[in-house]
């Protein structure tokens, strides 16, 4: 019985979905690990290979019998278009499928709630896809990276401290982006930059302007019950503390952002250079930084017993300082035996926008099976 073409397209996409986590595949693998026929898997991944979607690789070792050729999907067949929302300026990346940086940009743009902000960044944003020759057709989606509270349901900035705004719809974003558009708080999109097939549980601290964090379960994004899972920023560490850009006194916020360490014109590379030279003041100012970031941290490592991996701006600069950590962290956990779920981020750069599309890709993947898409990447690839 010869399979309709939906049934057909999602035998194709399950294809997809599994040689995105795993590299690479025999057909036999696939057949195998998706419980389908041979003949079934042959079709398909050879009207794949048709489409430009996978692509052959290699072979594996000759076992005597005909070499089984490995499959692989073409990572660079489509893009994704990842757009963060920064205190001062706009960052915008193209990824791969897989969110390698292919291209990136910066709009000069501080970003207001008003007509004339989404004015000038819609003509950014295309000078941005003119100057690099984008191809847009091959651009599956866009993900929006804010530093603020989303709703994924009504699709509405609730809130955003850093902006001082609250409710503001994604329809004003969505009439200036000429792509699928998803939306998610930054630590979220940083968090799902890391996502390996390797680590699919963590607790995510971004260690930027705004302190923030998120949590990954097996892959997926925990949003709890009002989109605000993962605000470590302004858990209480010290009672009565520094005041909070929230308001409150001794969140974690003021006492691990970078503004917690630079001086006055001085920027966090300055910073950690003098701790590097052996600078005393900037020493004893890393060193309380880091019993701050301990209490926290051994402090979320009781709640979620994951992974807890270090990562924003701080945590770009962090590996050379991760046993100093683990080593504070120790005296504050006394249920580990190791401290050896402390981790520092892969990426040192572009984290939120290159997380942003990686969003809009994981989202809208299934796009590269509708028939206007395919007939597009086919006639211009
Ligand atoms: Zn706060």
């Amino acid at each position: 019985m010869v399979a309709g073409n939906a049934g057909k397209r999602q035998n194709q996409y399950r294809i997809l979905q599994l040689l995105h986590t795993a590299e690479t595949l025999t057909r036999q693998d696939i057949a195998t690990q998706l419980n389908l026929s041979m003949p079934t898997t042959l079709q398909n991944t050879n009207e794949l290979l048709e489409y430009g979607l996978l692509k052959e690789c290699g072979a594996m070792e000759s076992t005597g019998g005909r070499r089984a050729r490995k499959l692989a999907l073409d990572e660079n067949i489509a893009l994704g278009l990842g757009i963060d929302i920064e205190l001062k300026h706009v960052e915008l990346v193209i990824t791969n499928l897989r969110g390698k940086v292919m291209v990136q940009g910066e709009l000069p743009l501080q970003f207001r709630d008003e007509t004339a902000w989404y004015q000038a960044f819609q003509a950014g944003l295309e000078g941005f896809l003119q100057e690099h020759e984008v191809e847009r057709h091959r651009i599956l989606g866009a993900g929006l990276s804010f530093p603020g509270i989303i709703d994924g349901e009504s699709e509405t900035i609730l809130r955003s401290h850093i902006f001082g705004l609250e409710h503001v719809s994604l329809d004003r974003f969505r009439a200036c982006i000429p792509f699928p558009l998803v939306a998610a708080n930054d630590a979220n999109c940083s968090c799902f930059a890391e996502l390996t097939p390797e680590q699919k549980t963590y607790l995510f601290v971004s260690l930027n302007e705004s302190v923030g964090g998120a949590l990954m379960l097996d892959g997926t994004l925990f949003t709890g019950d009002s989109w605000q899972a993962g605000e470590i920023g302004h858990m209480l560490l010290v009672p009565g503390g520094k005041t909070c850009y929230c308001g409150k006194q001794g969140c974690a916020d003021p006492y691990l952002s970078p503004k917690a360490l630079v001086q006055e014109g001085q920027t966090l590379e300055d910073f950690f250079r003098l701790v590097e030279d052996g600078d005393t003041e900037a020493c004893a100012c890393w060193d309380t930084y880091l019993e701050y970031l301990a209490i926290l941290v051994t402090n979320l490592r009781m709640m979620c017993n994951t992974d807890i991996m270090i990562g924003g701006a701080v945590g770009a600069q962090f590996r050379p300082y991760l046993e100093q950590l683990r080593e504070k962290a120790a005296k504050y956990d006394l249920f580990s035996r190791n401290i050896d779920y402390i981790y520092v981020c892969k990426r040192r750069t572009h984290s939120f926008a290159a997380g942003a599309a990686m969003l809009a890709l994981e989202q809208y993947r299934s796009r590269l099976l509708e028939e206007e898409m395919l007939m597009k990447l086919r006639t211009k690839s």
